[in-house]
């Protein structure tokens, strides 16, 4: 029996990781629940799944779940704390990560401190602290397993070929909804429409960076951390349908694809049962959907998300926090309608601009970057 925490269980990520526990009963089991403040919706859960702890973020919250849950043995925590010790829970040997944002970065550090195994959803965790929880993943002997639909693909190419060289990593992008447009036609477009994603259904946050392309310059960071490559090595490809995942090319010539249907179950499932496939809750792929299968090159002078990623981790050290918190901020400034969505590029241009690198940041500079940044922001953005 596998034992799982799910840290932002009532996200999309989260909640389709319970699916994958649903079909695996004899196989698996939730220990511990966490998420920010939906409490209507972890209340079900932990009715569910019963499991021992049930951390909320919002203290408030918390308290108001506690009171819920009287009837039951779930233990309620809040806070940062309360995230904390959940992910340290001692039954757990897994822990998901599907919480959104930077805000992952204490709580997974923890979990690796516990011993425990991480199916890593939370990229922006990854993509600030790599250089924290590679290293002390490797120190532990804990694995840190891929989530994210194309670094699993990535992942599952890779298996049983110790010692073979790897020519490049062919990171495939759907190009979000707003692929094809000039930067005229994205001037006035309304975050109603970057949320309207044609082949996922994601979180907002997550949804937006895809429209950006931000995203997927968050997914070459954590390309490089997670399969230890050289970010020349890595090389984004238009996929628009969204079936072939990413693929490997070896230094012979070979390129080896993961391909399937766009659902995020079959990436957390292969993260909870590997080495293994076995059934899982998606809906086999139509084959007759390849006949359309398109490739593309990304047009990085619309789009400058990625492009602003690749300087950020070629300047290294900090230089990643801030081109992931100053987006975190646009990000949501942007969903609330009070940033245009070409303005995500000029905040993070700007920040980055003015940054002076830390080399290897500790967790408190990580988050006093992330602070220094917020407030410039609103300052210059958002007054
Ligand atoms: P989401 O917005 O749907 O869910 C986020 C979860 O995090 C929720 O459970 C929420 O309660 C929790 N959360 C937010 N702030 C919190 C806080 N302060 N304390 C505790 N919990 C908090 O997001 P999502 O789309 O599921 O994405 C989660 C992560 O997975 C992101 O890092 C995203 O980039 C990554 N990811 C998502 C997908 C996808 O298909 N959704 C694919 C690949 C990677
Ligand atoms: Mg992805």
């Amino acid at each position: 029996m596998k034992h799982i925490a799910v840290l932002g269980s009532t996200g999309s990520i989260g909640t389709q990781t319970l699916d994958v526990v649903r079909k695996h009963p004899e196989m698996m089991d939730v220990v511990a629940l966490a998420c920010g403040s939906r409490i209507d919706l972890i209340e079900k859960q932990a009715r569910e799944f019963c499991p021992e702890i049930v951390a909320v973020y919002d203290e408030k919250a918390a308290s108001d779940l506690a009171v819920r849950l009287a009837d039951t043995n779930v233990k309620v925590l809040g806070g940062m704390d309360g995230l904390i010790e959940m992910c340290r829970i001692p039954t757990a040997d897994v822990v998901v990560t599907a919480i959104v944002g930077m805000i992952g970065i204490r709580p997974t550090i923890a979990a690796i401190e516990a011993g425990k195994d991480i199916a890593l959803a939370n990229k922006e965790t990854c993509v600030c602290a790599g250089h924290i929880i590679l290293p002390l993943a490797a120190e532990k002997g804990v694995k840190i397993l891929p989530v994210d639909s194309e670094h699993s693909a990535i992942f599952q190419a890779l298996q049983g070929r110790a010692g073979s060289e790897i020519r490049r990593i062919l990171l495939t992008a759907s190009g979000g909804p707003f692929r094809g447009r000039t930067r005229e036609e994205l001037m006035n477009v309304t975050a109603a429409q970057a949320l309207a994603h044609p082949t996922w259904s994601m979180g907002p946050k997550i949804t937006v960076d895809s429209a950006s392309m931000v995203n997927k310059g968050l997914e070459v960071i954590e390309a490089k951390w997670l399969f230890d490559v050289d970010v020349d090595q890595i090389e984004v490809v238009i996929q628009p349908q969204s079936i072939i995942h990413s693929a490997v090319e070896y230094e012979d010539g070979s390129i080896l694809a993961q391909m399937g249907p766009s659902d995020m179950r079959i990436a957390i499932q292969y993260a909870l049962t590997y080495p293994l496939h076995l059934p899982s809750p998606a809906v086999p792929l139509d084959f007759r959907t390849l006949a359309g299968l398109e490739l593309g090159v990304p047009d990085n002078e619309t789009f400058r998300g990625l492009p602003l990623a690749i300087s950020a981790i070629r300047t290294g050290g900090s230089m990643p926090v801030v081109f992931n918190a100053s987006n975190e901020w646009a990000n949501a400034i942007f969903r609330r309608g009070d940033i245009s969505f070409l303005q995500i590029y000029d905040v993070i241009e700007d920040t980055m601009s003015r940054h002076s690198v830390i080399a290897a940041p500790t967790v408190d500079e990580i988050f006093a970057v992330q602070d220094e940044i917020d407030a410039y922001c609103e300052e210059k953005y958002n007054s």
